[in-house]
């Protein structure tokens, strides 16, 4: 039996907890078990025809060689636009990486600005990928916990403050968050943009849930504020507002010299995005507007109807005010809710210690309303509300 002598850099590293729930939830599918799924952040819209019809299009006219590595000119001019009505005029289209994923971007953008011993901090709960990305670059990772505060930073600021140093190199940024929707104050924005000034800190603002905000609350992008413009590495994709998650494109702004670095991992790995998905996503980001605004009032619905369902059964759930995940408190050991309510109700949700948070399980609430009340009815018979 051959032994393999397997690199540090995935040992350090479990696989993804958001997948691997999702696939379990297939499994139970595949043996004809209807199983209501909440664990994985996808959207259950299909793509609007718009934007499939472009990829048709562009396919029917030969798009289906390499690109241009970082990108089309087109999509890249297309996301500058984007960014710059966004305030985030800093990002012109030679500032823009077009990557197969969001997720691609955030590991192009770690590879290329963090090695072994480097400083990365996150905001619990976090987003599973960011740990595993910042070990695999071989950070040191320090962690804040936001949960105490309804998962909002600004009276978490304190606790950040104490937590970076000179010696952080990175500070990861996700509002509206996931996994647990908060959409981050101008004053927080501002503190971080302090600290980030003071310490020379780049600070990645992950900000794909942009699109997806509710109650009329106006969100800020990070790099907007003085001080921000070139420090900051604005992440974004077509995935959740755009409904294409296996599409896989999306894309990230930074300053030219770290896009032409990163530039070689993209190039040695994924070479380019998906010719033809480029040209979706330029029509996905001009003609899409009234689409992604019908898919985030549904959202918002859908939001208020498990709000006011647990609020009946006198369950204290933090109010999201953006993204489509909301944080469930449950035992202290999520993990073991999590199987029962997998195993015993077929309710598939992530446990909170999957993003560093114990004692909560993840909802995504990207489901229609009749499927929302199905999980809440399992659980309940279940006992497990
Ligand atoms: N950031 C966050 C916070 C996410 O939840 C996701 C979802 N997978 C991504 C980035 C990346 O998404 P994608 O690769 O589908 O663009
Ligand atoms: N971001 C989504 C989630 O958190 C998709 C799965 C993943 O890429 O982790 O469920």
């Amino acid at each position: 039996m051959t032994e393999y002598d397997f690199a540090d850099r995935v040992e350090r590293v479990s696989p993804s907890a958001t997948l691997a729930i999702s696939n379990k939830a297939a499994e139970l599918e595949a043996d004809g078990i209807d199983v209501v799924d909440l664990s994985v952040g996808a959207p259950d819209f299909d793509t609007p025809q718009n934007i499939k019809d472009a990829a048709e299009e562009a396919l029917e006219a030969g798009h289906t060689g390499y690109t241009s590595s970082p990108g089309i000119p087109k999509l890249r001019e297309a996301i500058a636009e984007k960014f710059a009505a966004d305030g985030l005029d800093q990002y012109g289209p030679e500032n823009v990486m077009v990557t197969p994923g969001g997720k691609q971007g955030l590991f192009e953008l770690f590879q290329t600005l963090i090695q072994e011993g480097d400083e990365v901090v996150l905001l619990d709960p976090a987003w599973v990928s960011y740990e595993a990305m910042a070990k695999i670059a071989g950070a040191d990772l320090k962690r804040v916990d936001t949960a105490a505060h309804d998962f909002q930073l600004e009276p978490a600021l304190d606790d950040l403050t104490e937590t970076v140093s000179d010696e952080t190199d990175m500070l990861v940024v996700n509002s509206p968050g996931n996994p647990h929707g908060a959409v981050y104050s101008d004053a927080a924005l501002e503190g971080v943009r302090d600290l980030a000034v003071e310490h020379d800190m780049l600070v990645i603002s992950d900000e794909i849930y942009k699109e997806i905000v509710y109650d009329d609350v106006e969100m800020t992008s990070l790099g907007t504020l003085d001080g921000m413009e070139d420090r900051t590495l604005t992440l974004n994709g077509f995935s959740k507002a755009y409904a294409m998650t296996g599409w896989r494109l999306g894309y990230f702004g930074a300053p030219e010299e770290i896009v032409e670095q990163a530039g070689k991992i993209h190039g040695h790995s994924v070479s380019c995005a998906v010719n033809f998905v480029q040209h979706a996503g330029v029509e996905a980001l001009q003609n899409t507007d009234e689409a992604v605004v019908e898919m985030r009032d549904a959202f918002e619905r859908r939001r208020d109807f498990l709000i006011d369902e647990f609020e009946s059964r006198g369950v204290d759930i933090v109010e999201p005010k953006g993204a489509f995940y909301m944080m469930l408190p449950v035992d202290d050991d999520d993990q073991a809710w999590c199987e029962d309510a997998i195993g015993g109700a077929h309710v598939a949700t992530v446990p909170g210690s999957a993003f560093g948070t114990p004692g909560y399980a993840r909802l995504s609430y990207a489901k229609s309303t009749d499927r929302l009340q199905e999980a809440l009815d399992r659980l309940e018979e279940a006992d497990l509300l």
